[in-house]
């Protein structure tokens, strides 16, 4: 990205004159904005050109904001600035618990807009260009399609092994902790599942006819986790 480049940036507002004005503020800032009215339309954009930035209005005709941001962090990184009404306070706190990174509570100026913009693209600098899908060897993860593919052919997954698969496919090339995958795949009270951990595994690793003792994708990080390699 050269310093001269346009941000890429895609607002999901259905309220015209927030996006009128969103329009004005940001094609003056550098910002290159696509727009969509709907829920449906937003996601079908995102996920067909990944934008740098979204911004994301809670209040949808077809769709809750939050459930838009759930959806979206199944498969993207990209970061996303919530819309919100005054004395939305709660809906705020569980977007942002949810992976939203920031929030802008209506009316909001064009400054405080800009503000947030820059620090959440500082954030996310190491995080562009996210897709959803991912190529790990023989192996291709569709996560907005929630496929897993072996050398073309459908690897059926439980959905306790998908979670738990596509946990490791996000942090692909990190090692994930047990506390961070029984956190992701089972939620709260996760330590009393902390043995299902280890069996998921061992299930998944058989699906891909991945061989624990010299693994071609899930590494075990004894004591403290599993990786999975690049
Ligand atoms: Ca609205």
């Amino acid at each position: 990205m050269s310093d001269t480049a346009q941000t890429s940036i895609v607002v999901i507002e259905d309220e015209p004159e927030i996006r009128k004005f969103l329009k004005a503020i940001l094609t003056s800032h550098d910002y290159n904005p696509t727009f969509a009215e709907t829920a449906k339309e937003g996601i079908k954009l995102i996920s067909a050109h990944p934008p740098e930035i979204i911004i994301l209005d809670l209040g949808l005709p077809d769709m809750d904001g939050i459930d838009v941001i759930k959806n979206l962090r199944e498969w993207s990184t990209v970061p996303i600035i919530v819309l919100s009404a005054r004395g939305q306070e709660k809906d705020k706190v569980t977007a942002l618990e949810l992976g939203a990174d920031d929030y802008l509570t209506k009316p909001f100026s064009s400054a405080e807009l800009l503000a947030r913009l820059k620090v959440a693209l500082r954030h996310a600098q190491n995080h562009s260009q996210q897709s959803s899908v991912f190529e790990i060897g023989d192996i291709k993860v569709d996560l907005e399609r929630r496929q897993v593919l072996m050398k073309g052919q459908e690897i059926h997954l439980t959905p306790t092994e998908y979670k738990l698969f596509t946990t490791l496919v996000k942090h692909a090339g990190k090692v994930v902790t047990h506390t961070q995958l029984l956190k992701e795949v089972w939620g709260k009270n996760s330590n009393e599942n902390s043995h299902y951990l280890r069996i998921y595994t061992q299930h998944l690793r058989q699906k891909l006819g991945d061989n624990p003792m010299q693994p071609k994708y899930i590494f075990t990080e004894a004591g403290i986790g599993y990786r999975l390699k690049l």
